[in-house]
């Protein structure tokens, strides 16, 4: 189990998942958490800078597909203001809405990567899926549980090699 909560790969946050390095490792689909990594908890709207990765990915031939666990509205309004694909409700650690997502896009998994910043949810349901695992530094962290999450996370995170 230890070895299926490692990430395959760390980075500071989204944006350094560049087109040119996401094309290097083979990736033409990034699986995208949305709380923490995208926005905080309270984001309600993707901003500027997010739009302006999107498009530098679109131009790449490279598409955007969230997996939330959220069951609020949050997800649905965040994915079409977005204009990308979404899927609530994932229940990650469960891989099945990532291969579900990898499907509706005709995507092999091999050219799929996941990124969130939590190592029980995100990460190990990646690695069970057999898509790429990268872990990013959450957004905020505003309370003590995120905290203390967030320390427990810190074994598996220092494996993780950087994205590059
Ligand atoms: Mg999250």
């Amino acid at each position: 189990m230890f070895s299926s909560l490692i990430p395959k790969f760390r980075v500071k946050s989204i944006f350094d998942l560049s087109p040119e390095l996401l094309m290097k490792h083979g990736i033409s689909l990034v699986l995208t958490d949305l709380d923490n990594t995208l926005a905080p908890y309270s984001g309600q709207e993707p901003s500027d800078k997010l739009i302006k990765w999107k498009n530098e990915l679109s131009a790449a031939s490279i598409d955007i597909f969230i997996v939330s666990n959220t069951r609020t509205e949050r997800a649905k309004k965040f994915s079409a203001l977005w204009g990308v694909p979404y899927i609530d409700g994932a229940k990650k650690p469960s891989p099945d809405a990532l291969i579900r997502a990898a499907r509706r896009m005709n995507r092999a998994p091999g050219e799929t990567l996941l990124i969130g910043d939590q190592i029980f949810t995100d990460v190990w349901s990646a690695n069970r899926a057999g898509v790429l695992s990268v872990i990013v530094e959450p957004l905020k962290l505003t309370n003590v549980f995120y905290i203390l999450r967030y320390i427990a996370e810190l074994p598996f995170r220092a494996f993780a090699k950087k994205f590059e």
